[in-house]
């Protein structure tokens, strides 16, 4: 069976992922993403009004015009979890393909509500959920079928998609970490991973998620950040001011142990900010997770700051506020309290806690600089850095490579130089460039089985 790779998007970037898998006449897309920051450089741009070629022409979102040298059709769409970079096209490109948009629930409904928002296109690909664990059949041949595999990533309900052909299985690996106690979700399914290695024909081929691949040793489980998250937590506890968190919206386990050491040290936790209210009840209306009755998340502009009048009056030292803004960003909540825009006043000495990693990207890093010294300003004292990455560090590469042992092998979600470090792993592990290990760009076409 011929199998060919578009490799679409994010090839030469982390962001606007998407790849297609060809085998026979059956194609599957892995991933349809946004770059963000090829959006947030702009001010004012409303993605929701725009056109396809435009956010292309920008960079944006995957060219994907590449998908008419590949002979077949498309029979689905799978978004591998719900962060932007791998979701936030399907409202742009989606509907130029006859096929179901496959995922878990989670990110399935998360892809659900970016459609709703979409104000240029009518996206009305069937949306199907499917679990960790779970196989489909693809297309007629009853020789290809997709499996997710579960993997623990910084959002809830991850799975790595498997393409099983008779040539062999080929896995899409972006976005994981070796996790073996997460705080929500099961671990990371290593097993499966090394049966799949040894079945069959083994595994044609893997494409990597190369992130992190410059950094050494393991990238540490969600239960090190929670230990380190509650340490920081009970050192504040006799604190009698304000205290106020942030974290990454879409990151559900941490807001969860956030919620739940707040209670701990005998404060209220609410959940302040236009994301943090929509990840946060998604996952709570789908069981995910199990918040306290109590538990306050508001997202508009007015119920924002009434909550704010009512902590200020009722005393801030009965409350945790947990905001976005962990990266700086300047319309979210905690930049607004830095400028004194929101009626929370903070006061020489209050407390705030930054349950997140600056993304290392210019925009990102000056935003974050910004807040922060906004903050400072106003006498804040801040404890950053209480976070672990959603992605492999070298020695995860390397015990993957070990479970799958791959025929071939695609480095992606990152630039040339993002690259390089796994492409050293991947020749120290006996594989040579061009000849098995295929470093590329976005909008190649190659054929892996003619
Ligand atoms: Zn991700």
């Amino acid at each position: 069976m011929e199998i060919e790779i578009a490799t679409i998007g994010g090839y030469e970037e982390v962001g606007r992922q998407m790849t297609a898998v060809r085998a026979g006449e059956d194609i599957v897309i892995f991933d349809m993403g946004l770059n963000l920051s090829k959006v947030l450089i702009h001010d004012n741009v409303e993605t929701e009004k725009m056109h396809s070629l435009d956010l292309i022409d920008m960079g944006a979102i995957p060219d994907d015009r590449v998908m008419s040298e590949l002979e077949g059709d498309v029979q689905a769409i799978v978004p591998t979890h719900g962060h932007l970079d791998h979701i936030a096209a399907i409202p742009k490109l989606a509907h130029r393909y006859d096929a179901p948009i496959v995922a878990t629930p989670f990110t399935i409904e998360l892809v659900r509500q970016q459609i709703q928002d979409e104000g240029k296109f009518q996206v009305d690909n069937d949306l199907v959920k499917m679990n960790a664990g779970g196989t489909m059949a693809i297309g007629d041949s009853e020789q290809v079928e997709l499996e997710f595999v579960n993997v623990a990533h910084s959002v809830i309900d991850a799975i790595n998609p498997v393409l099983h052909t008779p040539e062999g299985a080929v896995v899409y690996g972006l976005d994981k970490r070796m996790d073996h106690s997460p705080v929500i979700g099961d671990p990371i399914d290593m097993d499966r991973f090394r049966e799949i290695g040894r079945e069959g024909e083994g595994v044609l081929c893997y494409i990597e998620d190369c992130t992190n691949a410059g950094r050494k040793g393991r990238t540490p489980s969600e239960s090190v950040a929670r230990e380190h998250l509650h340490d920081v937590m009970r050192s504040v506890e006799d604190y009698d001011g304000g205290i106020v968190a942030t974290t990454f919206s879409s990151h559900i386990a941490r807001v969860s142990s956030l919620v739940e050491f707040a209670r701990e040290i005998g404060r209220q936790p609410v959940l302040l900010g236009r994301s943090m209210e929509k990840y946060s009840g998604t996952a709570e209306r789908l069981d995910f997770v199990d918040f306290p009755g109590d538990l306050g998340m508001y997202g508009h502009r007015k119920s924002v700051d009434r909550t704010f009048k009512r902590i200020m009056k009722e005393g801030k030292e009965n409350y945790l506020p947990i905001v976005t803004g962990h990266q700086g960003e300047p319309r979210a909540m905690l930049t607004r309290m830095g400028r004194g825009e929101t009626p929370y006043e903070l006061d020489d000495g209050d407390k705030v806690i930054f349950s997140a990693r600056v993304i290392p990207e210019p925009t990102n890093e000056g935003q974050r600089y910004q807040s922060e010294q906004l903050l400072r300003m106003q006498g804040a004292r801040i404890y950053d850095d209480i976070h672990v990455s959603g992605h492999l560090r070298e020695e995860g590469h390397y015990t993957m490579l070990d479970a799958l042992q791959p025929q071939h092998v695609i480095p992606a979600h990152q630039n040339l130089e993002g690259l390089a470090p796994y492409v050293d792993l991947c020749r120290s592990q006996g594989y040579k460039l061009d000849r098995d290990l295929h470093v590329t760009e976005n909008g190649n076409v190659f054929q892996l089985v003619e």
